[in-house]
């Protein structure tokens, strides 16, 4: 509407003034510009319920006297932009790691277990990195499991199965995409039959140089060129330890590389004019919530945010180029704040008793059973690694209650698991784990206050942090799809 006082010629040119003031001012013409960093985090199974818990603990283990809860910040926490998104997939409202990574990589839906494949498995998906790949970028992936595992897998590979392991990985080595793959190691490095070509031999003719120590990874630089950087000493699922484990066998002199340490690495390889695109993923966030294990899952979001910690001191020299995107595939457990037995309390700090897995507990639990030790000793053990003990007037003192189901555990874990009758209640109170070691989970976490309602994922929507170049453009409330168009968007890039 123009009016009598402000003549149409006067408002045109302030206009145009206004206009050219704009382009001029560096800020904002930047907000054109792509970033030539990209950084992608995935937590897998990390929703809201893990990253709150992780806070909660970190807050009460900093400050053991407060009165009053104060959550700590994570590394990632503070991201002034920050979205929500639905995660459901062809199939299910709860999805899987493979499906949802194909949304975030392709922008979208498919069958769960299926990567980088339409729903009628007739046709592939062009992926996230194989653009950035073609605009001249470096692309990495990391992974805390297994390099073939959904997550990783859906950033370099498509199959019909997220189970053809051999064949995602020989996808991943003689493909073009990745100059640096880091993580766990290969679950079938000779073939599913054991026949097959070693994939570190395909690797080797492909150009990568292969890194196992320590001190091998620490020294990886900018003339390393293509990598796959493995840990040496794999748990029995060829991936990274959990990171109470790694903290706690560091503590006895044995050193293993940390997640943050291969972010590192990565970004002295990777670096270069063009620029790079690093995925990486915490995956055993998502294995110790099937489990149950909330104090595992804390340590390895907690390893996670160190990571993100990393890639936040890399955008703090380079704050014009770098994008940090860091969310979750989906939500493992059903975890929640809040137990019926403790109602409105909460014990966060109770939680610090823990120092072992779950899985490495398994072991202990192995030790028990070769053994043929009584139940007096195995509840030596839980209160040596849970702090739980039979002793009367503790914090953690165990009721009657308690004991009776850790006795019942027990027994059933001292059967070898061959002899093991499973009936259908003791199926669902064990999830198919070692019932010792689920049942000792399951009652520490109810009297921390804290409490699973599934072995499997759920169809919570999850939260995205963003920071840097286009963060923007990731607050308010969309599909896990729309990652893909988002990034793509944002890196200018044609699809
Ligand atoms: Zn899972």
């Amino acid at each position: 509407m123009s009016n009598s006082k402000f003549p149409r010629r006067i408002a045109l040119a302030l206009m145009c003034a206004l206009i050219l003031a704009a382009a001029m001012i560096p800020g904002l013409a930047e907000e054109t510009k792509a970033p030539k960093y990209v950084f992608m985090f995935i937590g897998d199974g990390m929703g809201s319920p893990q990253i709150n818990v992780t806070q909660y603990f970190a807050g009460t283990r900093l400050n053991p006297d407060s009165p009053v809860p104060v959550p700590a910040p994570l590394s990632f926490t503070g991201f002034q932009n920050v979205g929500i998104m639905t995660t459901y997939d062809a199939t299910s409202f709860c999805p899987d790691s493979a499906s949802t990574a194909t949304s975030m990589v392709s922008g979208q839906k498919t069958l769960s277990g299926v990567l980088n494949f339409n729903i009628e498995l007739t046709e592939q998906f062009p992926i996230l990195t194989e653009y950035v790949k073609a605009s001249g970028k470096k692309v990495g992936v990391i992974s805390s499991v297994s390099l073939d595992h959904a997550t990783p897998a859906a950033y370099y590979s498509k199959s019909i199965s997220r189970s053809q392991y051999y064949d995602i990985a020989v996808q991943g080595l003689t493909g073009t995409t990745l100059d640096f793959l880091a993580g766990g190691r290969f679950l079938q490095p000779d073939g599913s039959d054991g026949e097959q070509i070693n994939l570190f031999d395909i690797a080797k003719n492909n150009g990568f140089s292969i890194v196992e120590t320590p001190d091998e990874i620490r020294a990886l630089n900018a003339d390393s060129g293509r990598t796959l950087a493995m840990v040496n000493d794999p748990d029995n699922a060829s991936a990274m330890q959990y990171e109470i484990d790694r903290v706690r066998k560091a503590a006895e002199g044995q050193d293993s590389v940390k997640l943050s340490e291969f972010v590192e690495a990565a970004i002295r390889v990777l670096d270069n004019d063009e620029g790079f695109f690093l995925m990486t993923e915490g995956g055993k966030v998502d294995w110790s919530a099937h489990a149950n294990d909330a104090r595992t899952a804390i340590d390895d979001v907690l390893a996670l945010s160190e990571a993100v910690q990393v890639a936040i001191d890399f955008a703090a020299e380079h704050p014009d180029d770098t994008l940090i995107i860091v969310t979750g595939d989906h939500e493992t457990g059903g975890l929640t704040i809040g137990f019926a037995a403790t109602a409105y309390d909460t014990h966060f700090a109770y939680l610090q008793n823990q120092n072992i897995s779950f899985n490495d507990f398994d072991g202990v639990i192995t030790r028990l059973r070769d053994s043929g030790a009584d139940f007096e000793t195995a509840l030596t053990e839980i209160e040596k690694a849970y702090g739980l003990t039979a002793e009367a007037d503790q914090g953690l003192t165990l009721t009657e209650d308690e004991l009776a189901r850790l006795h019942t555990a027990f027994d059933l874990s001292m059967i070898p698991k061959a002899d093991r009758v499973i009936a259908a209640a003791e199926e669902l109170a064990y999830g198919g784990y070692e019932p010792l070691s689920m049942a000792v989970s399951h009652i520490l976490n109810n009297k921390a206050g804290v409490a699973f309602t599934s072995y499997a994922h759920t169809g919570l929507q999850i939260p995205v942090y963003a920071s840097g170049v286009g963060a923007q453009e990731f607050s308010g409330s969309y599909d896990n799809t729309d990652i893909f168009y988002k990034t793509m968007g944002i890196l200018g890039l044609d699809y």
